[in-house]
């Protein structure tokens, strides 16, 4: 029986998988994403922080699902997001589209050298308004 330390109240639980959070804080943290999701889409506008505060959510949460890519910040918001691996300034997840294709493409770049690359087509769904957008649940 695999038994480890909530990542959140400390309490021991049974895990599967890679759960870091018991269920009942996982039941917890789910109900304060579909708050947040709701309030996102009533509210699109909305930055991390007036979304922390409305939903009494921590923006560290609301950060992580972001690195999870449940969410992303439209454009326009003013979060300080950047790409772990260079810098740009990034709306979800932890790096940006180039450095996500460079390593898709590493292991065959990284024998020939830093090659120069085609520019990379620009996403096409960038909305060009501030807040946050609900990518998936
Ligand atoms: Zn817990
Ligand atoms: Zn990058």
């Amino acid at each position: 029986m695999n038994v480890r330390n909530c990542g959140r109240c400390g309490r021991m639980f049974n895990y599967v998988a890679n759960e870091q959070i018991c269920p009942n804080c996982k039941k917890k943290e789910e109900e304060q994403f579909q708050t947040v999701k709701t309030y996102i889409q009533e509210n699109p506008n909305a930055g991390l922080k007036q979304v922390s505060d409305e939903c009494e959510v921590p923006t560290k949460l609301i950060k992580q699902w972001i690195k999870e890519e449940r969410l992303e910040f439209t454009s326009g918001t003013g979060i300080a997001l950047t790409c772990e691996s260079c810098g740009t300034p990034i709306t979800t997840g932890r790096f940006c589209d180039k450095c996500k294709a460079a390593m898709m493409t590493g292991l065959k770049d990284t024998a020939r050298g830093m090659a120069p690359k085609p520019a990379l087509q620009a996403a096409p769904k960038k909305e060009d308004k501030g807040g946050m957008r609900f990518i998936r649940t």
